[in-house]
């Protein structure tokens, strides 16, 4: 069994840059972006965690194809596809060493603030892992009918292999909110290992789709948060899912009106 503590990214955004300079624009979207300084921060605490682990920064396709198996592993992600992967992230991953992952909502490709087709071309040749994001990124996915689903796979799988001109296996749930129904059309799309939002370190499989789960790192909080959570400290990883299934929770029971809460809950945070 492959045990990974993946951690999810968003942008960053370098120092006086207008926060809608990468990725989504707003207040909710903004507080899961770190500035230029908060994040070389955030990844020195993680390399510091780097001799409790079995790696970091290595590509779920390399662990894969060395067959490395065991773990745990310390996996870099990000979602969305905002313009900073290639500006800030990538870059920073490269010059210790390591590589990312890269979620891109496809209707977003080429717009203000999001990477254009030779951007994420560029991205790929550099050695990272690129994925689907879904094509219009639903906040809540577990929403969606069967065939909306679906198209929002299969379209966002589709043109993420026409840019990179090769199939395309690897994708992560938008908004976080992760179903077997989410799942399954997932696989049905061709999509091999699926990252969720789920703050787990095993990897789980849905027949011959792995899941992979992730822990997610916003705005407030401190580098030292991030190397608790690459080292596996068990208060991190408590906090993690006790966050994650409140907020499920509240999905759950407060429907349509949770994405007005959130708003109003990270309005607050900032
Ligand atoms: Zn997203």
């Amino acid at each position: 069994v492959l045990k990974t503590r993946a951690l999810l990214y968003h942008d960053v955004i370098p120092e006086g840059s207008p926060s809608d300079s990468s990725g989504f624009g707003g207040a909710s979207a903004s507080a899961y972006k770190l500035s230029h300084a908060h994040f070389h921060a955030h990844l020195s605490e993680v390399q510091k965690a780097a001799p409790e682990v079995a790696s970091v920064g290595k590509t779920v396709h390399e662990l894969l194809e060395a067959d490395q198996v065991g773990g745990p592993h310390v996996l870099i992600t990000f979602d969305d596809g905002g313009v900073s992967a290639i500006s800030e992230t990538a870059p920073y991953l490269e010059s210790l060493g390591w590589r990312g992952h890269y979620f891109i909502a496809t209707d977003f490709v080429g717009k203000r603030g999001f990477l254009s087709e030779k951007q994420i071309r560029e991205l790929d040749r550099r050695g990272h892992a690129i994925g689907s994001h879904s094509c219009s990124h639903p906040l809540r996915m577990a929403d969606l009918t069967k065939d909306e689903l679906h198209a929002e796979w299969r379209q966002s799988v589709a043109v993420l292999a026409a840019i990179l001109d090769r199939p395309v296996e690897l994708a992560s749930v938008p908004g976080g909110m992760y179903t077997t129904e989410v799942g399954i059309a997932a696989r049905e799309s061709g999509v091999k290992i699926l990252f969720t939002s789920e703050p787990e370190q095993t990897v789980g499989a849905l027949g011959d789709l792995t899941l992979v789960g992730r822990y997610s790192v916003v705005r407030k909080d401190p580098p030292q948060y991030a190397h608790q959570l690459a080292s596996g400290a068990q208060m991190a990883l408590q906090k993690q899912w006790m966050l994650w299934n409140a907020k499920k929770i509240a999905k759950r029971v407060a429907g349509g009106s949770y994405m007005w809460a959130r708003e109003r809950y990270f309005k607050r945070r900032i």
